[in-house]
């Protein structure tokens, strides 16, 4: 057998074997893992369906579309573009569509649980390229929504990206809102680490208050590595206030010519697999265990003393004492617990040397674990942690 091979089948055995409790991680199906790897992966399709720049692209049409029709009803938007190799392309495609380089945008610090891509300074494309103001959080890890007026109002943005990839705490999407409102600033939804939260009521959607959501489709909704960009009712009427006429072909064109080439078919049919999967109303039940597991590994840690940050979601961080992150998540690697280090809110350590890990139940929750396994498993992770 190729090495490869022999690799891969050893991954798998030790991701079955181990406790996976890495918030974006999960364990997607047979079905979307069959569709990733057939012959789709074999064809060129620069363009969109109707509309393509190579033969033969007539059954790769009709998979596209159907990709792009279940998306929409799972996501309730009007416009929905499945092109984005991964949720950082997607991101950089709504900048590319709506802002001008050095323009202003805003987004919450990587510290505060904000994502590289809503204008990490300096090192990140959508750092170096744009003007980005960036905001914190409290010293409980929430937004301080009144402070974020005073700031929005200061820096006045072009475009704010409402979304978190380590933040326990539900999103006000309506304060969120008003505050673009106050600058004319458009508002991105980048529900990535919710989105199986949002599509199920689990977590209020974004949909009536924003302009566009973007979200990858790896984490908990199960699919294959990828994203979309969907664009709601109400960004399509904010278009109209902008003097663009058709915001949708704008983010298609951003997509494709503007930063990708050909899509990767396999992933945009593995998508749709997964699509149909999460209407479900088995999927609905699966979130709100998802929901329910945070809160009861949260409660487990914190009777054994330890400080939490959460939970909302599906996700919380825990103190692990100045600095002490990353020896924390190698000690719990050890005992087969899988975790990330992670910054906590106005971490006093180094950037390099986080004082927390992130914890989160979606993979475990597939795997059928309910609160009683996740109460254990808080205890083993309290007892590793105090030591
Ligand atoms: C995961 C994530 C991304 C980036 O997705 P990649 O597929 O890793 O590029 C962007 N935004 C948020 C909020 C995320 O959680």
């Amino acid at each position: 057998m190729d090495k490869i091979f022999e690799l891969i089948e050893q991954e798998e055995k030790y991701q079955a074997e181990t406790v996976r409790l890495i918030p974006s991680e999960n364990f997607a199906s047979e079905a979307v893992r069959a569709a990733l790897g057939s012959g789709l992966t074999n064809k060129y399709a620069e363009g969109y369906p109707g509309k393509r720049y190579y033969q033969g692209n007539k059954i790769i049409d009709e998979i596209e579309n159907l990709a792009i029709e279940r998306g929409k009803k799972l996501f309730g938007v009007e416009h929905l573009n499945v092109q984005s190799y991964s949720g950082s392309p997607a991101n950089s495609a709504v900048l590319m569509a709506l802002v001008e380089p050095g323009e202003k945008i805003c987004g919450m610090k990587l510290s505060a649980g904000g994502h590289l891509t809503h204008g990490h300074p300096r090192i990140t494309f959508s750092g170096k390229y744009f003007d980005s103001a960036q905001y914190d959080v409290d010293s409980e890890g929430r937004i301080d929504y009144e402070q974020l007026v005073e700031f929005v109002k200061t820096e006045k943005p072009k475009l704010i990206f409402a979304g978190t990839t380590a933040y326990p705490w539900i999103l006000d999407w309506k304060k969120f809102r008003e505050i673009a409102d106050s600058v004319g600033a458009w508002l991105v939804a980048d529900i990535s680490h919710i989105s199986g939260l949002t599509v199920t009521g689990v977590h209020p959607s974004p949909n009536e208050y924003v302009d566009m959501v973007t979200s990858t489709t790896h984490k908990m909704l199960r699919g294959p590595r990828g994203a979309v960009i969907g664009v709601t009712k109400r960004g399509i009427s904010s278009a109209k206030g902008f003097g663009i006429l058709d915001l949708e072909k704008r983010i298609d064109r951003a997509v494709f010519p503007g930063l990708q080439g050909g899509p990767h078919m396999n992933t945009i049919a593995a998508m749709a697999v997964a699509f149909e999967e999460d209407i479900q109303p088995e999927y609905k039940n699966y979130t709100e265990q998802v929901a329910k597991n945070a809160k009861a590994l949260a409660e487990s840690l914190k009777s054994k003393g330890l400080r939490v940050y959460g939970t909302e979601n599906h996700l919380m961080i825990v103190d692990c004492g100045l600095e002490k992150g990353k020896e924390a998540a190698v000690k719990l690697e050890e005992a087969g617990i899988i975790v990330n280090a992670n910054t906590i809110p106005h971490d006093q350590g180094s950037p390099f040397r986080p004082s927390g890990i992130r914890l989160g139940t979606p993979a475990m929750t597939t795997k059928g674990w309910k609160e009683k396994e996740f109460e254990e498993v808080g205890k083993r992770i309290g007892a590793i942690i105090k030591n």
